[in-house]
């Protein structure tokens, strides 16, 4: 069976990030990698969505970024601007297209659709297929986006709304988020934050159709493009096995409290490139300890308090833009960290800090 120095298994965002990462700084030219990918074609599948605190390849993949944007509870709306850091949003359609064509012109990259075809023993394997023992009692990011096209002007293009918390909670976290992309085109999603277990908050179809019909008071609209998706708010087992190096949701580069991950991925990409020489000598990356530590809190308080989460969150954004986003983002300093907690209900996060994992 053929041989190769490197092995990504996966070949979704956080595989073809490395790859592409490895190949513009040259890593590949002596060196050969086999993708694994089991699907038949790339097509548009995910809109991924990020406060745009660092640099990375895919500029020319941005569809959109907005410097402002907006948080709603019933009743109360909050506008704030970002132009430090502003939101983005990638088309995976465009990613695609434009990594597999930069890797197809390489000769030492082969693509396989098994990891059966080829020899796993003598390669560093980069795996990003995550590996869930048990799903059950576990809370997820659950969610349906429809892009939508009005006849009429209806968006104001310039503002997103982050979260909109005036709708059906049903014991759990509910919110809709709106990209608008252009005056008549725009991402509605429905998004919770539940265990799954209850199929009545999967009509997204309805909750779609209703909140654009009595909530953006669109009633005249086509649905060009939709995606549907659940992001993990636990940690994959993660095998600690020879040679081998998680990546993606599979390597725990997902934030737990926000499933914010793209950015994590590409910081990753660059620290294995960084370190490709020694990658086998090198310390694990992970998101930082604190970060780990307080979105650990905070899901055990939106696991056990789903009815304060609206006003949990919406007053998280009581601190400067600036603060939320770099803590959000992983990148905030003490003082920050200490401006968004002290912003919280101090004695329900106390009192869950003391709990026990059940
Ligand atoms: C619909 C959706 C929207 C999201 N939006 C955002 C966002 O806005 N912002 C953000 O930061 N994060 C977002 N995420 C979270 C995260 O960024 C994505 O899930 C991202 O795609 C994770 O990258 P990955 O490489 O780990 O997984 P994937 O991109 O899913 O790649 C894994 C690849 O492994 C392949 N595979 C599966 N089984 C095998 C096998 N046995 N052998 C080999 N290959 C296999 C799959 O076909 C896939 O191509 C979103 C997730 C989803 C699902």
């Amino acid at each position: 069976m053929k041989e190769f120095d490197y092995i990504i298994i996966g070949g979704g965002c956080a595989g073809l990030s490395l790859a592409y990462e490895l190949e513009i700084h040259n890593k590949l030219r002596e060196k050969t990698l086999a993708i694994v990918e089991p699907r038949l074609e790339y097509k548009r599948d995910k809109t991924w969505s990020y406060w745009k605190t660092l640099d990375h390849n895919f500029k020319d993949c941005v569809k959109k970024n907005w410097t402002n944007f907006s948080v709603n509870i019933p009743g109360k709306t909050k506008f704030l601007g970002c132009n430090e850091f502003p939101y983005e949003t990638i088309d995976s359609g465009l990613f695609y297209e434009k990594i597999n064509n930069k890797l197809y012109r390489n000769k030492n990259i082969s693509f396989y659709k098994s990891s059966d075809e080829i020899s796993l023993s003598n390669a560093f394997v980069f795996n990003s297929v995550p590996i869930f023992h048990s799903k059950q009692n576990k809370l997820w990011q659950h969610f349906k986006g429809v892009e939508i096209e009005t006849k009429k002007s209806v968006f104001d293009e310039e503002i997103i709304n982050l979260m909109d918390f005036d709708c059906d909670q049903r014991d759990s976290i509910h919110f809709f988020y709106t990209l608008p992309y252009s005056k008549n085109k725009a991402l509605v999603e429905t998004t919770w934050l539940s265990k799954m277990t209850n199929d009545l908050q999967k009509d997204y179809d309805d909750q779609l159709q209703d909140y654009i019909k009595n909530h953006l008071n669109i009633k005249d609209y086509k649905i060009n493009y939709t995606e549907e998706g659940a992001i993990p708010l636990f940690y994959p087992t993660s095998s600690k096995e020879k040679n081998t190096i998680n990546i993606g949701t599979a390597g725990g580069m997902t934030r737990l409290s926000t499933g914010y991950t793209f950015l994590n991925i590409q910081e990753h990409s660059k620290y294995i490139r960084k370190n490709i020489q020694t990658i086998s000598e090198c310390k694990k990356y992970e998101i930082n300890k604190k970060y780990k530590f307080l979105d650990k809190i905070f899901l055990r308080v939106l696991q056990n308090h789903p009815n304060k989460m609206p006003h949990i969150f919406f007053s998280l954004f009581n601190n400067s833009p600036e603060n939320v986003i770099k803590f959000l983002s992983n990148k905030s300093n003490l003082l920050q960290d200490l401006s968004i907690i002290f912003r919280m209900p101090k004695w329900l996060f106390i009192k869950e800090l003391f709990k026990n994992d059940k």
